[in-house]
């Protein structure tokens, strides 16, 4: 009998889990949110003998060709379980991101326009539109500068994000946090939206942030919620 590896995978439990994460990847590219190779994801496995590894993009792959197969799985140390390519060369961002934050089971991350001209002017983005405090929590902050890839800016990003859903990152672009590698990406694509909203309103003098009391309910709300989620389980992720 002929056995495709690639259809195994595909079948098995890790295998549904590598088909979710490309499907993320794929709409990431497909909406714009990264150019060339930049950018990545992970997803964070929870439940069965893979429990607490990672999944996460190859570095410096083109995504068009890429297969849910060539995801790689590590594990929390970063050391490589299935895969023999190079995982992102952000993968402390993600691991830091994962210690840091107990709910989350996905994180995306993306070179897209308008946060990226937030993050080179180093603005934070006001929580302007009521959807963003409900999904992100609040203000997204702009992380201090960090050299790409670095342990440090795996560690500032953190300081930036708090308890957030995203961070811009100083002169390079944004991270999304969700409790699924989907919910993730509709934080980077709710961001993107928002962030270019911010710049044309801006650019016509008039970017009126929320009433405070607004803002603070949503905030509230947003913990609340976060709290409530506790740890992802394997009906998540
Ligand atoms: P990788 O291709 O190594 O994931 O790097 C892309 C990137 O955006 C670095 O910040
Ligand atoms: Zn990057």
């Amino acid at each position: 009998m002929i056995r495709c590896p690639a259809t195994r995978k595909t079948a098995s439990p890790l295998g549904a889990k590598r088909q979710r994460l490309h499907d993320v990847v794929t709409e990431m590219v497909d909406q714009g949110l990264v150019v060339g190779t930049s950018g990545n994801a992970s997803m964070r496995v929870a439940g069965g003998p893979h429990d607490g590894q990672i999944l996460i993009t190859p570095s410096g792959a083109p995504y068009r060709t890429m297969a849910p197969e060539d995801l790689l799985l590590i594990d929390g140390d970063g050391e490589p379980v299935e895969g023999e390519t190079m995982p992102s060369t952000e993968t402390a961002l993600h691991l830091a991101v994962y210690r840091q934050r107990t709910e989350a089971g996905g994180v995306v991350h993306t070179h897209s326009t308008y946060a990226s001209v937030l993050a080179v002017a180093g603005l934070d983005l006001p929580p302007i539109l009521d959807e963003m405090v409900l999904k992100v929590g609040g203000t997204v902050r702009v992380a201090e500068y960090a050299f790409p890839s670095s342990a440090e800016l795996a560690m500032e990003a953190l300081k930036a994000l708090d308890d957030r859903n995203a961070v811009l990152l100083r002169n390079h672009g944004l991270v999304g946090v969700g409790r699924t590698p989907e919910d993730a990406l509709e934080v980077c694509l709710l961001v993107e939206h928002v962030a270019r909203v911010f710049v044309y309103a801006s650019l016509m003098g008039r970017a009126g942030t929320l009433p405070p009391g607004s803002v603070q309910l949503q905030e509230s709300l947003f913990q609340m919620q976060r709290r409530a989620a506790g740890h992802p389980s394997t009906d998540d992720i």
